[in-house]
């Protein structure tokens, strides 16, 4: 309800139009008027009672009015006191009384009067109010402790008024600027409407005063930062003014720029340093962009661009090295040797990158090592294995936060001379991401004699001259590093230890070095041949010495703790019988075949990247339709190896007594164990062929023989690589027989005497020649049972 009024008869009272302006009850406000009606109808209520109606025009900008501009709804006020201007104007105050409607404007004469209407506020529920109240006086101090401009004084007196409809009167004109609201407000009888409205405006005024709030920190802070910097800034250039010219030579600057001209580095690069030096000095040195600034500074004077280790050229001195450090290897040693004189002769040439490649733990970092001491150059190495992106090689750009130079030149830094012998270990196992650019790539711009005297780094973004240092890679299959890479290295392979060549490293270089480092002499253990033996066929199964070094220091490292705990320490003498009391049980069976002959179950030989290895190769034979499955690591080109063995088997069906339609009444499932490389798989075709016959018939296989060799449809054994490698594997397993192709008996001559002694070795040249002799006699099956 608007209007809850209630008409009581009035007398005509003096009419205050009013522009903009409301009066509301009990407020107490100064006016200034001016318009003639305004100036007589004041004069007239000031000589009465001081009664006078104060009504808002509709509009303020109408100048000469009419009864109907005026709105329906005022106040009655008293003046409280009229004072005369200079121009004919007046300002009086009045106190506003009580809400009015104009009934009967009288505007016919100068003064214009209106009878009125006093407007009753409706009762409320009580309960409604109060709370409504509760909610004003709350969000009101919200607002005070949001806005400072709102006094202490007027809060206290808003949230000590519970008085509903004078709360509302006493806040519209604080919280409310718009005329024409008030004037609604005014209009608004029911307290709790009123209320209900300045707590919605209230809370419109908090949020706004929130978000102000916030802007104003932030704007503050900004500006407390910045301030603060400049302060800074200004106080420490003031500082270094004060210390006077003597201490500014010491400066950071000064030493950057003395080191910058000690790095000897080229024109054009130290162009580009000294450019960088003098953005340095303009940047505030507490910023990342400095941070960025320096660290590039700090890499291009830590970098050796013209510093360089003494060589020493006397072959005769490398050689003497080589020997003194490596057992056997001979004619890698020589490769060494040559390759190193090639070097000296023409130190401008572009002689190609050396490669040794092998098994691990054969001693092609030992020989890079060796190299380095022989020619007196510092010795870096740098892992690629896992490198996959080109920036690992040449750097990130130095936009990047945290950006640094790649691989190639990190190590450099810490050669600190531009001619080391930088060992690439395992570039076989760098692999290449499609996004990220191939690390590959960038390695043969660094190795290529042709261009890497300006090798370009991302980071460092100037020329690096690359083509004094010696590269050296190592690899350890050679199937694996990428063909234009190949291409520039000068390989050479080194093949597996022989178990004597093992144990003569053994006694002339890992015990003593083992010794040396557990603080043991000769007087405290002494290893015999016989227990170096037991170590490296019970212990170890590796190409390379690695293993075996480890063992020998797991040995020393309990000498060394009895020795401690022993008061009366004796020599430990390690015989083949106690090496056990020190190294735990056997890992291995002393070249013990650990399975009983087997149905479908073969041993093939294959050289993997840790040397060469005996595989499982299993086959199962079952009802079906002549489907030929095949799992494993490997892909379609050991197929065809599978496709040729059973070719061959149903070439010879009579002879071997299989069915004459085996092909299309079984399934045979072949499964060939992962580890072994590509090049491996037509080296099974003969196994394969085996281990399928003994699926097909249920003839079990030997456990202690070991095939090698490719097949043709007729049966024909076909030459394949790697047979020291796989010789020597089949010998450490305990194989008592071995079939290679006729094709590779030559190679045999590389075997050492003692595994032909010990183990039959047999070329063929057709699978009949293997037939006889894989499957267990009809007796040995029985015993086997
Ligand atoms: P790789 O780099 O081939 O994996 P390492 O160079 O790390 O192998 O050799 C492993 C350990 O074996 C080293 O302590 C090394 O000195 C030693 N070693 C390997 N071969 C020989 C050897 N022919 N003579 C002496 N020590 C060797």
């Amino acid at each position: 309800m608007l209007f809850g009024s209630k008409l009581k008869k009035s007398k005509q009272i003096p009419v205050l139009a009013l522009r903009d302006v409301i009066v509301f009850p009990d407020q107490v406000k100064p006016l200034i008027i001016g318009r003639s009606h305004s100036v007589a109808s004041l004069l007239k209520a000031d000589s009465s009672d001081k009664s006078i109606v104060l009504v808002m025009q509709k509009d303020a900008d109408v100048s000469i009015l009419k009864s109907d501009d005026l709105h329906e709804i005022g106040t009655l006020a008293k003046i409280l006191q009229v004072l005369r201007l200079p121009d004919n104007k007046y300002r009086l105050l009045v106190r506003g009384e009580e809400r009015v409607r104009l009934t009967d404007i009288d505007s016919k004469e100068l003064v214009w009067t209106s009878a009125i209407e006093h407007l009753e506020v409706p009762t409320e529920d009580e309960r409604d109010l109060e709370l409504m109240i509760q909610v004003v006086h709350e969000q009101f101090e919200r607002v005070s402790q949001l806005d400072p401009a709102i006094p202490e004084e007027m809060v206290q007196s808003i949230v000590k008024n519970f008085d509903g409809s004078k709360l509302a009167d006493s806040l519209i004109p604080h919280v409310c600027s718009k005329p024409d609201e008030q004037q609604s407000l005014l209009e608004m009888l029911s307290p709790l409407d009123r209320l209900n409205r300045i707590a919605e405006i209230l809370q419109e005024k908090a949020e706004v005063l929130v978000v102000d709030k916030r802007i104003r920190e932030r704007v503050k802070d900004q500006m407390e930062k910045n301030q603060k910097e400049y302060y800074l800034n200004e106080k420490m250039q003031a500082i270094q003014k004060e210390l006077g010219d003597e201490e500014e030579e010491i400066s950071e600057f000064v030493v950057l720029k003395t080191n910058i001209e000690k790095a000897e580095m080229p024109e054009e690069t130290a162009t580009a340093a000294f450019r960088e030096l003098n953005r340095l000095k303009k940047m505030n040195p507490m910023s990342a962009e400095a941070t960025v600034s320096r660290s590039y500074i700090d890499w291009l004077i830590a970098l050796p661009w013209n510093r360089y280790a003494e060589e020493n050229a006397d072959l005769k001195h490398a050689r003497e090295v080589l020997e003194e450090e490596h057992y056997g290897l001979r004619d890698v040693k020589t490769r060494i040797v040559e390759y190193l004189s090639v070097r000296q002769v023409a130190p401008n040439g572009k002689a190609p990158i050396l490669c040794l490649a092998g098994p691990p733990g054969i001693g092609k970092t030992s020989l890079a090592r060796s190299i380095a001491k022989a020619t007196n150059r510092p010795f870096v190495r740098q892992a690629l294995g896992g490198v996959r992106d080109e920036s690992e090689i040449r750097g990130h750009r130095r936009t990047y936060i945290g950006s640094m130079p790649g691989k190639l030149l990190q190590s450099l830094k810490r050669a600190k001379v531009n001619n080391p012998v930088f060992l690439l270990d395992e570039i076989d196992k760098m692999s290449k991401d499609f996004h990220r650019g191939d690390p590959s790539a960038a390695l043969l711009e660094a190795l290529d004699p042709e261009q890497n005297d300006a090798f370009r780094d991302h980071y460092i973004n100037s020329d690096y001259d690359l083509s004094k240092v010696l590269f050296i890679c190592t690899a350890n299959d050679l199937r694996e590093i990428p063909g234009p890479l190949q291409d520039r290295l000068e390989i050479i392979e080194l093949s597996s230890y022989t178990e004597p060549e093992k144990i003569i490293i053994a006694q002339r270089h890992l015990i003593s070095k083992q010794l040396k480092q557990h603080a043991l002499t000769e007087d405290d253990i002494h290893f015999s041949k016989e227990s170096l033996s037991a170590i490296v066929r019970q212990y170890t199964r590796e190409a390379g010495v690695r293993e075996l070094d480890r063992q020998i220091g797991k040995v020393c490292r309990k000498v060394t703790v009895r020795k401690m705990e022993a008061s009366e320490f004796k020599k430990v003498w390690l015989t083949a019988d106690n090496v056990e009391l020190l190294l735990g049980s056997y890992r291995y069976l002393d070249r013990g075949i650990d399975r009983d002959g087997e149905v479908g179950v073969i041993n093939g030989l294959a050289v993997t990247s840790f040397g060469g290895a005996v595989l499982e190769i299993e086959v199962a034979a079952f009802p079906g339709k002549g489907d030929l499955i095949l799992t494993g690591r490997l892909g379609d080109w050991l197929k065809e190896s599978a496709k040729a063995g059973l070719s061959c088997l149903r070439m010879r069906v009579e002879q071997l007594g299989l069915e004459p339609d085996f092909h299309t009444k079984q399934d045979l499932h072949i499964h060939y164990p992962g580890n072994a490389s590509k090049a491996d798989g037509p080296s099974a075709g003969v196994a394969m062929a085996c281990a399928m016959l003994s699926a097909l018939t249920g003839r079990k296989i030997r456990s202690d023989v070991a095939i090698t060799g490719e097949i043709s449809l007729r049966g024909r054994v076909l030459a394949i690589g790697g047979v020291k490698e796989k010789m020597l594997a089949a010998h450490a397993r305990g194989m008592k027989l071995a079939f290679l192709p006729k094709e590779n008996e030559s190679k045999l001559d590389e075997l050492p005497q003692y595994v032909r002694d010990e183990m039959e070795i047999r070329a063929v040249s057709n699978i009949d020649e293997v037939l006889p002799y894989v499957f267990l006699s009809e007796e040995e099956d029985a015993t086997v049972e």
